[in-house]
């Protein structure tokens, strides 16, 4: 029987802003309050929030709801940024889903960023085929020998084809770093890089930091962090993510990670197995580089970290 119902047809939308029980959703040039259908899950991702900014939702109006809608389904993800949930729960925590991009943040400096840390999201990032650019800030805050060692850091991530900026908050602003006009680009990095102060030149007006507000007296178990996607000025739109750890699952087969490093993947083309791990294995083409000064000792290291191979200098033959 087709009654009333079938005047509430779902319409798309995207989730641009998150907070707590409520979710904005841009459908078209409108923007509608929702709040989501009781059970909604995504199959298959155990998560402490169903709904992230960036997803593509179906959302109905609500009947006397005042202009604002029920969100009843969240259609497929195409690549999600995840983050861990924090102590005692196995569940992890969704940032953001669908993005187009990864803008990379890093400092040597006030606070030093471990390349592990850069190497990792790299890799997961690759998992995703989700294209990053590198942004080495606070150059202003280096002297000569830390340039050469900025220098070097952003040689090893370029050879492999890397976009990789380096300046200033300042520069950015004026206007010699820009963003593609459309998609999605999320902004990663640690705490302290500067994201904020990019995002704010971005966007061309000072916004109120979005950062990590404690949700804790909702829900009395743990801290949610918010992501928020803005429009920039120019076209597309930005997201601001707190302490992002990579995309997608954190949890790769060790057989797979070298294929998401692009260097050791180019490289262990030539090892003498086409399985080979890269740690023991006779004819591996990957230590040999290494011996060689053919590939960074940091990224080796990082591949290392990355398939559990704590044992630093287990390939080594002392
Ligand atoms: P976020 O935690 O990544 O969002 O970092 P913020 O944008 O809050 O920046 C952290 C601190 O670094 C702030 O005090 C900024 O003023 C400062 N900062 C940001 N960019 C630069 C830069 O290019 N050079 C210097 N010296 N400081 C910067
Ligand atoms: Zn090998």
């Amino acid at each position: 029987m087709k009654n009333e119902e079938s005047s509430l047809n779902p319409i798309r939308g995207r989730v641009i802003r998150t907070t707590g029980s409520w979710y904005t959703v841009a459908v078209g040039p409108m923007i509608v309050e929702c709040r989501a259908r009781g059970n909604l899950r995504l199959r298959g991702v155990r998560t402490t929030n169903p709904i992230a900014v960036g997803d593509w939702v179906d959302v109905e109006m609500a009947e006397n709801g005042g202009g604002t809608g029920v969100i009843t389904n969240i259609r497929e993800r195409t690549n999600y940024i995840i983050r861990k949930a924090t102590n005692l729960s196995k569940e992890s925590h969704i940032l953001a889903a669908n993005v187009d991009r990864a803008l990379l943040m890093v400092t040597l400096k006030q606070p030093k960023t471990s390349l592990t840390f850069v190497d990792r999201f790299l890799a997961s990032a690759e998992a995703y085929s989700i294209p990053v650019t590198i942004v080495i800030n606070k150059t202003d805050l280096l002297n000569e020998e830390e340039r050469e060692e900025m220098e070097y850091v952003a040689g090893i991530y370029r050879e492999m084809g890397y976009e990789v900026f380096a300046g200033t908050a300042k520069t950015v602003e004026s206007g010699n770093f820009q963003l593609p006009p459309k998609g999605v680009t999320v902004v990663c990095g640690n705490s302290g890089v500067g994201k904020s102060t990019l995002i704010n030149a971005l966007v061309g007006e000072e916004r109120q930091k979005t950062a990590a507000i404690s949700e804790a007296h909702n829900t009395g178990m743990h801290t949610t962090t918010y992501a928020e996607m803005v429009e920039l000025p120019g076209g597309g739109y930005i997201i601001d993510t707190p302490g992002v750890k990579g995309f997608g699952s954190v949890d790769m087969e060790p057989e797979e990670i070298g294929s998401y490093f692009r260097d050791i993947f180019e490289i262990g083309k030539g090892c003498r197995f086409s399985n080979c791990s890269h740690t023991n294995e006779p004819g591996c083409e990957v230590v040999r580089a290494l011996e060689e000064h053919r590939l960074a000792p940091s990224r080796y290291e990082s591949y290392l970290s990355m398939r559990g191979d704590k044992e630093e200098g287990k390939y080594r033959k002392s």
